[in-house]
């Protein structure tokens, strides 16, 4: 909920996307007096659901990944949102015209080898960068770095393994039909928030904490701050005292590059019901083209790494044409008038995230505690989105 700016409070939370918002929510069941400062005037950060020619369509985050142990599913339920539970359109087989079903196995096959490798240079004490797991010049090499665009936000060369190792995914990927962005912007409706009102500096060194935003000053007993961490590794958010830890580790889990670009289709019927095909399958610029997302009359592109950071920069006209020339050069000519760009995320440019989605760079995979921990503990940083489970003992009234 909109509230009015206040000079004193108990824990200031920065940033109102699904971190933020999750623990402006823990913080206020915990009976604290909590206000949530975001730079935007909206909720939600980098979960953004956008209506367009009547659809809802999520151009940040969209999936909620391992469905069976996710919170969001419930509170989603609980909300009256509505959890699709289709199965991903990478789970299945993509059509014969696309990708042949020998080439598809052969592809797969390649992948499973170089997951297998990725496990094994994980547990050897030297992190690697992902990339050496690959057969290099392998047939089927260059498409699962263009994977890993989508998946990592960046290329395998620049991913550590150990950490993409650490990731934990059980498979199960439902969808939120009515847009995972207008869940967790619902959610912040139940906290006190203030908005445009981006933080510029915290000072830790006196017994309150002192925050600088664009409103004025407020005191605090605690801070968390629920930023990106492009944003922290850039100082737009500085520390007196300085806290030189926390800006190297934000700088070695950058924020990678992932766009999404939607097609409105004409004559939909004739395109499989959650499809899936990639624009190339022997190269890593090239992006992934979901068919009939929720049945819709959509195409849904994904870009990743550096395809998605050049695409962004050329504009939206640019960008689909990219992708409509991949789509006929896999579909045929006849869809190149039936598809209309409807909208696109350039996140890389957008100045409250600078980026996607987080990786570790090679060799910093331990950076993700460094920045998760707390510092006098007063200050504390969250570091993914999924942090229902986030509570602070410590600055909790006796
Ligand atoms: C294209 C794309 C696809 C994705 N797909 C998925 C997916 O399918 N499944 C999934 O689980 N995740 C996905 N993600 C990742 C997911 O969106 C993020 O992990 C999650 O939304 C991050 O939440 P957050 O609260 O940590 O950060 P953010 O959402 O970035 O929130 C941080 C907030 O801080 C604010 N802020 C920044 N600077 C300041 C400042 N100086 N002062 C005050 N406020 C400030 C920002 O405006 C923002 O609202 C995707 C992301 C993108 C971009």
């Amino acid at each position: 909920m909109k509230a009015s700016f206040r000079q004193q409070c108990d824990v200031a939370v920065i940033g109102a996307g699904a971190a933020g918002i999750a623990a402006a929510r823990e913080l206020t069941a915990a009976k604290l007096d909590v206000q949530l400062i975001e730079a935007r005037s909206r909720p939600g950060g980098r979960a953004l659901t956008e209506i367009h020619g009547g659809h809802a369509l999520d151009l940040g985050c969209g999936w909620l990944h391992s469905a069976d142990d996710n919170p969001y599913v419930g509170i989603a339920g609980d909300l009256g949102f509505t959890a699709d539970k289709t199965p991903p359109p990478w789970q299945e087989m993509m059509s014969e015209d696309a990708f042949p079903s020998q080439d598809q196995a052969a592809f797969r096959s390649a992948q499973a080898k170089f997951y297998s490798r990725l496990e094994a240079a994980a547990q050897e004490p030297t992190d690697r960068p992902a990339s050496d797991c690959l057969d290099q010049g392998a047939p089927w090499s260059a498409l699962i770095d263009a994977v890993s665009t989508y998946v990592n936000g960046c290329e395998l060369a620049r991913l550590s393994a150990k950490d993409f190792d650490n990731y934990h995914d059980s498979e199960i990927n439902y969808r939120i039909t009515q847009g995972y962005g207008a869940l967790i912007a619902r959610l912040a409706d139940d906290v006190p928030a203030i908005y445009d009102c981006p933080v510029s500096r915290i000072d830790h060194s006196g017994a309150m904490i002192s925050v600088e935003t664009a409103r004025g000053a407020l005191q605090a007993r605690a801070i968390v701050i629920a930023v990106p961490t492009n944003i922290l590794a850039r100082e737009i958010i500085r520390f007196t005292p300085a806290i030189p830890s926390k800006l190297e580790a934000a700088a070695m889990l950058p924020l990678g590059i992932a766009n999404k670009l939607y097609l409105a289709v004409e004559g939909p019927e004739e395109l499989p019901d959650n499809g899936r095909i990639f624009g190339q399958i022997d190269r890593n610029d090239t992006g992934a083209y979901h068919l009939r997302p929720f049945g819709k009359p959509l195409i849904e592109g994904y870009f990743g790494g550096d395809c998605a950071r050049g695409l962004e920069k050329d504009g939206l006209a640019a960008f689909s044409a990219f992708a409509i020339e991949e789509i006929c050069g896999m579909l045929g000519n006849l869809w190149r008038n039936r598809l209309r760009p409807l909208a696109a995320s350039a996140w890389a440019n957008d100045p409250f995230a600078l980026g996607s989605y987080s990786h570790a760079m090679p060799g910093h995979w331990d950076k993700r505690a460094v920045l998760a921990s707390p510092v006098n503990n007063r200050l504390f940083f969250c570091r993914r989105g999924d942090i229902a489970a986030l509570f602070f003992d410590s600055t909790r009234r006796t």
